[in-house]
């Protein structure tokens, strides 16, 4: 093996000389790396300990608080004593337990629908229906803020990448005007964008949609689930689109409290994408304890109306702590339970973090590419396990914070 670090010479990482230069300069500055936090304990879904100190969990995706539900836990342990760690194989080999199938089931029964596929993760699902619907020839149409799954996904079929502007019924309605009327369209839409929390304008969307012909619908609820809808199926179900939706896409990583992706339909030609799609085939399957964990939690969240108001009354509570204390915030008003403080430029955003931490709170720092439009942002994910106490405690430490860092006057 060669020693490239030794020389000066180029390779395949000099590419990455920018981002290394720049993380180094920021760590010479002596702030922690955002990226490089453990978590040496987890008490609670909103309790951890870093470095020593018990920290306020406040930037995961733990929305429903399923993580420690005695019920999903003890449904894990079951299938790890019963059916061992893991499945060492592809779904469509030797990788389909019964637990597969049972997970499967209560995703059609939460979701209403006749058909259910599981992934390994949500990336994995976004990256395989899309790439496996839209190839080469087909139009992918997407808002310009999808998350990165949609457009990996869009880049492994070889489909044509058409973007609209974010959450704009107007640009969506023009662009989707300017393509071949024969030509066949999937449109991907999110219920909720992950980096400011805002929610999607979905019927105004499918109308101008269906003004169009050859178009399928595909919907990513990963931050939907759980939360919004009387059922707790997303956005979609909340804004009475659900009759419009040919796929919903999501996550077992975020309301439902483990790992893994699906997508359910009601296509009668749903199965054959089991045969014909690679990130489905060529990967093992979640091992047991996981999908037992996933089938359990999502039953319970078919119940779980007070849990789902609890979270609202939390969104709401910090969205008007943190707008009365000044700070600029991704959506005007509550939408989600995801809640962005957005700042000005990097240094301001790890100060803010940093003296976050130190204070006890836990949030994620997020940066470009990943955020719109080349903001810095503290994303603030809040769980319905949340107490009362914590969201007025975690208020409190956004303004010793931001009064610290000069975030705020
Ligand atoms: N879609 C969206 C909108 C997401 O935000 C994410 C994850 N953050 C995913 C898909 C991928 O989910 P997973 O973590 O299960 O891979």
């Amino acid at each position: 093996m060669t020693d490239a670090t030794a020389t000066e010479t180029r390779d395949l990482f000099s590419k990455f000389d920018p981002l290394i230069n720049e993380r180094e300069a920021l760590l010479a500055t002596g702030v922690r790396d955002p990226y490089a936090i453990v978590m040496d304990q987890v008490l609670s879904p909103t309790r951890a300990i870093i470095k020593g100190k018990e920290t306020i969990l406040l930037g995961t995706y733990n929305y429903m608080g399923m993580t420690f539900d005695p019920d999903v836990v003890e449904a894990g342990k079951k299938a790890l004593d019963e059916f061992g760690a893991g499945t060492t194989g592809s779904r469509v080999l030797n990788g389909t337990y019964q637990g597969h199938k049972e997970v499967e089931d209560a995703l059609k029964e939460f979701y209403g629908t006749s058909g259910a596929m599981v992934f390994s993760t949500g990336y994995q699902a976004n990256l395989g229906i899309i790439s496996t619907l839209a190839g080469k020839g087909d139009y992918v149409v997407l808002d310009a803020d999808s998350h990165a799954s949609i457009y990996d996904g869009c880049g492994l079929g070889n489909a044509e990448i058409v973007r609209f502007r974010h959450n704009s019924v107007e640009d969506l309605d023009k662009r989707l005007g300017r393509l071949p009327a024969d030509a066949l369209k999937l449109v991907v839409l999110e219920g909720v964008y992950s980096m400011l929390g805002d929610v999607a304008p979905l019927p105004e969307m499918v109308a101008a949609i269906r003004k169009h012909p050859n178009c399928m619908i595909l919907c990513d609820e990963a931050h939907g689930m759980g939360f919004f809808g009387p059922n707790g199926r997303g956005a979609y179900e909340e804004q009475g689109v659900e009759g419009e939706i040919d796929f919903v896409v999501g996550t077992f990583s975020k309301s439902v409290g483990t790992v893994g992706g699906f997508c359910v339909s009601n296509h009668p030609k749903f199965e054959i994408l089991r045969l014909v799609c690679r990130p489905y085939v060529f990967t093992a399957s979640l091992p047991p304890s996981v999908v037992a964990t996933a089938a359990t939690s999502i039953r319970k969240l078919m119940h779980a109306g007070e849990k789902r108001a609890h979270l609202w009354k939390n969104s709401q509570r910090l969205h008007k702590g943190l707008s009365d204390l000044g700070f600029k915030l991704g959506s005007e008003t509550p939408q989600s339970a995801i809640i962005a403080v957005i700042l000005s430029d990097q240094m301001q955003a790890v100060a803010m973090w940093q003296t976050l931490l130190e204070l006890g709170l836990y949030v994620n720092m997020a940066r470009p590419p990943a955020t719109p439009a080349g903001t810095f942002l503290l994303r603030c994910s809040l769980c319905a396990e949340h107490s009362d106490e914590q969201v007025t405690q975690i208020i409190g430490m956004f303004e010793t914070a931001g009064k610290a860092t000069g975030a705020i006057s």
